[in-house]
Order: structure tokens, then C-alpha cells, then sequence
């Protein structure tokens, strides 16, 4: 639905106008889904498309622009075409950034067709625009990738694949869904039914006797006041560590989800229940 009724709207005509907002296209759809799994804004926007398995909305504005051009050179005599052309030939000794054409020159650069710069037959282009899409879609993913594996935070995400990214988790309610991406990618913040919950990593947790900051880890795996629900829902991952943890959360079954989901929302409430009592 986001796709047929928010992206088609955002990216009317975008081959013409949008190259130069790009960035700011793509709040569009990282926004989307991090108001779905109720994610915190600072989450990584390479992440979340990582996990859903999403290019950035600028690979559908240059296949717009490939299909754009395809559309003009198509047309003999048109005054488009006269005009596409001008513009190519101008561009030689144009610097202006404001030349659309050179726009479309950076896509054939970095779809590995630069030879295609200065040809006018559509056919060429129709020939070349699937091989054009799959090198610049390796080359957004491995972008996304890379920027993931120099993250501290996000480095997990380099392991996932079809089988076990958060859109690859079926047969779930939205709010387990929800619950194992806040685990995932939240780090250290909670929103179930409309309370939020934020552990206190930077402070020794004050629920158990540690002496330990209270800390993702700290609150899935360590901290004893969870034991009970830690042996009935999560004793599977007992090797879990503070090196591991985050990649054991990645394969997980649709019975785990249920069991993480359970975990996380006995704990949070339990965890209210103790910070209201010790308010009083
Ligand atoms: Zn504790």
C-alpha cells in the first residue's frame, strides 16, 4: 500500500525533478517504516533497509529516468528528442548542474555504460537498462552493507539474508514483529502499547545486584530479577553473550518471536511495576 500510494505520489515525475533531493526522498520511506515497527528516529537508515530488504528510493527515480529517456529517443523528430540532444552536446563544456542530462550521464557511469553517453537509439538503451538497474542495485546494497559493517551498533545486520531479516518473519501479529525489531535495531528502547521504556544503559541497573549498567544485554540475558521469564520463554539461548547475542536474535522461528515477544513485554512490565514501587 505504501508503494502503490505514498512512493507513486513522492515520486511523480522524480526522473525530472528530484536528483538534486535524493536524501531527502528517502526520509520518505525509512520514516514509513520506522512509524510501523515503532522505531526510535535515530536508527540507522542503512539498517532499516537492510532488514526490510529495501533499495533507497533513489534506485526507483533512475529507473524512472532510463525509462524517461527511453520514452524521448523513441519519439523521431520530437521536439524532447531535439532537445535531449542539444542538451547532451552542451553539456561537453557545461559545468551547469542545472543540465537534467548530466544527471542521466551519472546513472550510465555508475550502471557501467558510459559508452551509451551520446547515443540516441532507444533501442540501445532498452538492450542495456536491466544490466544498468542490476549494477546500480549491487551497488546501493553494497553501499548499505559497508556503512553497516563500520557500525558498532549495526554490524549484525552484514549476516542477514532472505531467510532472516525482520520482512522475512511470517505469520506474526504486527506488535511481536514490532517487538523483535525494537530488540533489534532500538537498542535500548521499548514501545508496547503506547508506553515507552527506556533501559538505563549508562547507569548500574538498580533491580538486581550486578553492579552492572543496565544495558540490552544486561536486561535479555544477566539481569536476575527476569530469571523467571528468561527460563520460561528464552532458556534457548543460553550461550548467548554480550560478543553474540545480537546475531543469535537472527534466526529465529515464528515460535521465537513469540517467546522473545513474551520475554520483553513480562520484563518491561515487571520492570515498571519495580521503578513504580520504588518511586513511592
Ligand atoms: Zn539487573
Amino acid at each position: 500500500m505504501f508503494n502503490s500510494i505514498a512512493v507513486s505520489t513522492v515520486l511523480y515525475a522524480s526522473h525530472v525533478w528530484s536528483h538534486h533531493y535524493l536524501l531527502l526522498i528517502e526520509q520518505i520511506q525509512t520514516a514509513f517504516i520506522k512509524r510501523l515497527f515503532l522505531l526510535e528516529r535515530q536508527v540507522a537508515n542503512y539498517a532499516i533497509r537492510i532488514e526490510t530488504g529495501c533499495l533507497p528510493l533513489e534506485f526507483n527515480v533512475i529507473k524512472q529516468t532510463l525509462n524517461f529517456v527511453i520514452r524521448i529517443l523513441s519519439q523521431e523528430g520530437r521536439i524532447a528528442k531535439l532537445i535531449f540532444k542539444a542538451l547532451v552536446t552542451s553539456s561537453e563544456n557545461d559545468k551547469d548542474k542545472y543540465n537534467w542530462t548530466l544527471n542521466f550521464k551519472s546513472i550510465l557511469t555508475r550502471g557501467n555504460a558510459s559508452h551509451l553517453w551520446k547515443c540516441f537509439d532507444a533501442g540501445e538503451f532498452i538492450t542495456a537498462k536491466a544490466g544498468i538497474l542490476e549494477t546500480i542495485t549491487v551497488e546501493l546494497k553494497n553501499k548499505d552493507i559497508q556503512r553497516a559493517s563500520e557500525s558498532l551498533k549495526y554490524n549484525y545486520c552484514v549476516e542477514l539474508t532472505d531467510l532472516n531479516r525482520l520482512i522475512s518473519i511470517k505469520n506474526c501479529s504486527i506488535n511481536r514483529i514490532r517487538i523483535v525489531a525494537q530488540t533489534r535495531m532500538n537498542y535500548s528502547k521499548f514501545r508496547y502499547k503506547d508506553k515507552s521504556h527506556v533501559l538505563n544503559i549508562d547507569e548500574s541497573c538498580c533491580f538486581c545486584n550486578i553492579n552492572t549498567n543496565e544495558d540490552l544485554f544486561h536486561f535479555l540475558f544477566e539481569c536476575t530479577i527476569h530469571n523467571t521469564s528468561r527460563n520460561i520463554f528464552i532458556s534457548k539461548f543460553t550461550n548467548a553473550n554480550r560478543d553474540n547475542f545480537q546475531k543469535i536474535l537472527l534466526n529465529i522461528t515464528t515460535e521465537d518471536v513469540l517467546k522473545i515477544f513474551n520475554y520483553v513485554v513480562c520484563s518491561l512490565q515487571r520492570r515498571s511495576v519495580f521503578l513504580n514501587l520504588m518511586n513511592y
